[in-house]
């Protein structure tokens, strides 16, 4: 067979379909203008093998823009013609085709290993077929380059076998393309074990006339008893593929005699009426075998494949397959998904709008409990919800990982120790970022050196929780004093962005809370991230306000006891007939020299002294009476001082606090103590302890402070 652009063009003048003729002799002029002067190891010119692929693809029907990409689907691997040459002549829609043609072609095929291995491959060709033809395309080009292979050399003929077995025999299976199938297993199986195909065909070869002759008669004697159907079925007779009988032979361990379905013969009819009709027919005429019928009709296979199989036996006693089928089944049965274009796509073959693998889905739907639904699912569920990508080493081995890893997953899922030293990685051969999401098909080369180590912000850019994992693990066990400064630091930070004060013993509170028993341990936890700082904030905050609102009540309270007993014990209060007795001033009141005070004799504690305005004096009941005591402020008290406390509300601005306490200062008060918070409203509150001698020296200082701007009021506090 010579194929040239003349044939191709016979094929698609004789094609039923309406092809744009100009747009794919306008590709074919620029693939035979890029592949000039190179030839395939036949001989021939290079462009015979994008036109054979073309043509290949012309008897699925596919569309014109398929053949456009088939015949230059060489062009940006194998030439210096870039793609956006063919998008620009071609459109999107060719130059996409191409480039994942292209792209398919660089995935490294390992198959030397398990079958998992193979089918993650194939799981990866199909997900990177954006678009199904890019598929559909490849394994065309993989047929034509099967069917030349003899002229490669032994070695390269191996490795082409072997892949065509294992990763794109089971593809075409899968888009129930088994005319593509059967013939790559065919030439594979011979260049694999070129000894056991040949014992088969020789098998085969000898029983060939009889064979054809028991055919003829089973064909006929069906024929005879469907003569009335109209129009006359198709009846085929044929000996099934070498490969099938091989696998029943050697894999199965089954003797020739055995197989049953070696014959089988294929009955094409109009509607599926007629397929049950002509059962019925063939089940009088032949005694069938028990357990043999399988009805794919009612229950399609998952690759949409449909027929009626039944094995029966003649009267020489041979079992033989009779197969069952509309023309259109048999179409899809021929041709798979390819049948897709063949019959649902326009004269135009466009299936622009459609969603790829809406048919797959639409089975996937129907048929729920068909048998192998599970592995069509899988092959293709990549597609329909990429919850894994897969990548490759450049050995070609696949690593699946969950959709968002970076290089930091994938160097741990290699080895634990590729990621401990990882120094950067290449994708495709270009030095790429640590947060790089990996993609389906990338092949990702790391490097490593013996003296790198992991760096503590991969725990916020690894994906998976296993590399998180031997990260943190990694920094647990390698670094202890690093770790404790590390986490210390952050601890540090975070707490100062929250204006809390990290104090050793809130410190110790919040690692007892996370199971640790001293601060090292938490520190170092935090460190190697083995305690997540941003997940335990929100409750150290609570912890810490809740502490400091607790803390501040105890302190002020504490503050106006003190200045109530330590300062004034010496205070002179003089009490009516009594020397020498204890004094205490009342917290509720805080009287100040020259206020007008009253005694009351508690139980133990002497007398307290109180404003005779305060709300206790007022309020004091009946039978206390005789407990009221008077007293009276001694003279000559300047040398005393007392403690008191303003509270003082203003709106908040800048340098309030400057301005009070330089009022203060002025008026040769000392400030004891000096607190300011914002309060709810905006406002600013400060509270100031100064100490004075006189109530009128503190009354005079409320003054003044009332004056600075701002204030909003100044009280001297007391009443509690
Ligand atoms: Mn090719």
């Amino acid at each position: 067979m010579l194929y040239t652009i003349e044939y191709l063009t016979e094929k698609i003048q004789a094609s039923e379909k309406a092809y744009d003729l100009e747009k794919i002799t306008a590709a074919y002029e620029l693939a035979n203008e890029a592949h000039k002067g190179v030839k395939r190891s036949s001989g021939e010119p290079y462009i015979t093998h994008p036109i054979a692929v073309a043509c290949i693809l012309l008897e699925f029907c596919m569309d014109t823009d398929t053949i456009c990409a088939a015949l230059m689907h060489d062009v940006v691997e194998d030439t210096d013609v870039p793609l956006d040459t063919i998008r620009k002549r071609f459109g999107e829609d060719v130059a996409n085709l191409v480039d994942g043609v292209t792209k398919i072609g660089q995935v490294p095929l390992n198959t030397t290993k398990e079958e998992q291995q193979a089918e993650n491959i194939r799981k990866i060709l199909i997900a990177m077929s954006k678009d199904i033809r890019v598929i559909i395309i490849k394994l065309a080009d993989r047929l034509h380059n099967m069917r030349t292979i003899m002229y490669r050399p032994p070695e390269k003929q191996r490795k082409k076998a072997l892949e065509t077995m294992n990763i794109y025999a089971p593809i075409a299976h899968r888009l129930g393309m088994s005319a593509v199938k059967e013939e790559m297993e065919d030439i594979s199986i011979k260049i694999l074990d070129p000894y056991g195909s040949k014992m088969i065909e020789e098998m085969l070869d000898k029983h060939k006339e009889q064979r054809d002759t028991f055919i003829d008669i089973i064909k006929s004697r069906i024929r005879e008893r469907i003569s009335d159907i109209q129009p006359p079925p198709t009846i085929e007779g044929r000996v099934k593929s070498v490969y099938s009988i091989y696998k029943k032979v050697y894999v199965k361990g089954k003797s020739f005699d055995e197989i049953y379905d070696i014959y089988a013969v294929r009955v094409i009819v109009q509607t599926v009426i007629e397929c049950y009709n002509v059962l019925g027919i063939i089940h009088d005429i032949f005694k069938p075998i028990p357990y043999r019928f399988k009805d794919y009709i009612a229950t399609p296979k998952p690759n949409r494949y449909q027929s009626l199989h039944t094995t029966v036996i003649g009267r020489e006693g041979i079992p033989f397959e009779v197969q069952i089928r509309t023309y259109e089944m048999h179409n899809t049965a021929q041709y798979g998904i390819a049948a897709h274009w063949k019959y649902k796509a326009g004269l135009t073959g466009s299936v622009a709008g459609e969603k790829r693998f809406d048919w797959i889905r639409h089975i996937l739907e129907q048929q729920q409990d068909a048998d192998d639904i599970d592995q069509l699912a899988d092959a293709i569920k990549v597609d329909l919800a990429p919850d894994d990508v897969y990548v490759f080493t450049p050995k070609g081995d696949v690593v699946t990982l969950p959709t968002g890893s970076t290089i930091i997953d994938f160097a741990y899922a290699i080895h634990t120790q590729v990621g401990n030293t990882m120094t950067g990685a290449k994708v495709g051969g270009r030095m790429i970022r640590f947060d790089y999401r990996l993609k389906t098909g990338d092949i990702v080369e790391i490097q490593t050196s013996s003296n790198a180590r992991p760096n503590r912000n991969w725990l916020e850019i690894a994906k998976t929780s296993e590399a998180r994992a031997k990260i943190r693990a990694w920094f647990k066990r390698e670094c202890r004093e690093e770790n404790i400064s590390e986490g210390r630091n952050s601890i540090e930070l975070e707490f100062r962005r929250n204006n809390m004060i990290p104090t050793e013993d809130f410190i110790l509170e919040l690692a007892n809370l996370q199971h640790f028993d001293n601060a090292d341990d938490f520190y170092a936890a935090i460190g190697y991230g083995g305690v997540i700082l941003s997940k335990i904030m929100q409750r150290a905050k609570d912890i810490y306000n809740a502490r400091n609102a607790d803390k501040a009540q105890e302190e002020s309270s504490d503050e106006i006891l003190a200045a109530s007993v330590t300062k004034r014990r010496k205070g002179g209060v003089i009490v009516e007939g009594i020397d020498n007795c204890l004094i205490k001033f009342a917290k509720c009141c805080n009287p100040l020299p020259g206020d007008d005070i009253i005694g009351f004799i508690t139980r133990g504690y002497g007398v307290s002294v109180h404003k005779r305005d305060c709300v206790n004096v007022i309020n004091s009941s009946e039978s206390e009476k005789e407990r009221w005591i008077n007293v009276m402020w001694a003279g000559g008290t300047e040398s005393e001082s007392y403690n008191a406390t303003i509270d003082i509300i203003a709106e908040d601005r800048t340098a309030l606090i400057a301005d009070i306490t330089a009022t203060i200062a002025a008026g040769r008060l000392p400030i004891r103590q000096i607190s300011a918070h914002q309060l709810k409203n905006g406002n600013g509150n400060v509270i100031v302890t100064v100490e004075v001698a006189s109530v009128e020296q503190l009354n005079a200082m409320i003054g003044r402070i009332r004056k600075i701007q701002g204030v909003i009021s100044a009280e001297r506090t007391g009443i509690v």
